[in-house]
């Protein structure tokens, strides 16, 4: 697990699961139903001082201020969009920084953090593969972007007509932002066991999912560890096409990709995997790509999600009509593979998938001028 220090020695508490708080509790002298008492303190109820942790002993408070510390990522800009989407870019460090996106609905609201500053994977059609990469969110980073959410939109929640009694601002997590995240593995698993934890944000397991572009042993390291809903970036249904979309293919190849996702429902008794497919014109719409994405899934445990090509400057896609999406969609429906098309959100203040660029200068080829999206380039 990856713990953060604000380099005044102070752990940053949002950086720990429930095992590691109480072990950090405990090293304090403390019993461990203090790190329960602390989490819904921190995550129930949204507060980072710890004087206002009035059920704490005032010495213990007092330890605490001198040891730790609650400290979410700072804001740089936030961004409304007219559909009720928010975007907020999020300082990582001096010159870096992340996005993460809420998207109000009438049942629920999902929050899509990221998981690195920006990312190494180079998917052919993604604005963030175009900035490089720079570094791993630490747990406290990841850990904090809902925290900081579930503050910001709590403040003026007020929940829609469909809502169910006592319905919070954000019911769902998806790790669809920036970055790879099982190729932050270390410190992506801990932050999700809070996001599920009862202490913690207690969100259904089935309401937080890990989006992965298929790193395979992963996965199967994924199974053993933790419970979340899996989302998959297939987007090709032949390997030739799909290495040249989403480069790990060449070395995790379609079948053993579909492979290791079945391994992961067994394990962890899922329903279904989600797998996501960016619809370019020209590229993979076609009906006859539709029917061998059939023969790959239909009998299986999958759904698919047709995400509708967002644009960003510089890309050499174009989204397909939506009459080749809705095709598309009746193609597999009609082979009895389950599809739906995903509504694009947030695209006026490019929140869309895809779309989030962040500001990252990339460490191995810092580029300068680097183009920037939806964002105020600073200094
Ligand atoms: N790295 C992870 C999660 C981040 S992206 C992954 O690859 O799954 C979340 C989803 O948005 C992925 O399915 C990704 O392929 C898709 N995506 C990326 N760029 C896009 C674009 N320009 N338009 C639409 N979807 C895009």
């Amino acid at each position: 697990m990856s713990v953060e220090s604000a380099g005044d020695g102070r752990m940053n508490l949002l950086g720990f699961e429930r095992a590691g708080l109480e072990a950090f509790v405990a090293g304090l002298g403390s019993k461990p139903f203090r790190a329960r008492q602390l989490m819904q303190w921190i995550y129930g109820r949204g507060e980072s001082r710890f004087e206002a942790m009035t059920d704490l002993a005032k010495d213990f408070r007092a330890q605490l201020a001198q040891h730790a510390e609650v400290r979410a990522p700072e804001i740089v800009t936030t961004q409304r969009s007219a559909d009720g989407t928010r975007k907020w870019l999020l300082r990582a460090d001096a010159t870096q920084a992340i996005e993460m996106v809420y998207i109000p609905e009438e049942s629920r609201g999902t929050l899509c953090i990221s998981s690195q500053v920006g990312c190494a994977l180079d998917c052919s059609f993604c604005s963030t593969a175009q900035q490089g990469f720079n570094r791993n969110l630490t747990t406290a980073e990841i850990v904090g972007q809902v925290w900081l959410a579930a503050r910001e939109l709590e403040r003026d929640f007020v929940p829609p007509p469909g809502a169910s009694p006592g319905q919070r601002a954000i019911t769902n997590v998806v790790l669809m932002g920036m970055g790879e995240p099982l190729a932050n593995f270390r410190n992506v698993v801990p932050a999700l066991r809070v996001f599920t934890d009862d202490f913690g944000f207690d969100i259904s397991r089935r309401r937080v999912t890990l989006s992965t572009s298929g790193l395979v042993p992963q996965i199967y390291r994924l199974a053993e560890e933790v419970n979340v809903a899996l989302a998959v970036s297939l987007h090709a249904p032949t390997d030739a096409l799909r290495s040249e979309l989403v480069p790990i293919n060449r070395r995790h190849p379609i079948a053993e990709l579909l492979e290791a996702c079945w391994h992961y429902l067994d394990e962890q008794n899922g329903r279904s995997v989600t797998f996501e497919y960016v619809m370019l014109d020209g590229v993979n719409d076609q009906p006859a790509q539709a029917r061998e994405l059939v023969h790959l899934l239909k009998g299986r445990p999958a759904k698919l999600n047709l995400i509708p090509f967002n644009p960003f400057p510089g890309t050499r896609y174009r989204r397909s009509p939506l009459p080749a999406i809705l095709r598309f969609r009746d193609e597999l429906l009609a082979g009895g593979v389950l599809a739906t098309i995903r509504r694009t959100r947030g695209d006026d203040i490019d929140a869309a998938c895809g779309q989030l660029a962040g500001r990252v200068s990339d460490r191995t080829t810092v580029r300068l001028g680097n183009r920037l999206i939806g964002v105020a380039v600073q200094p």
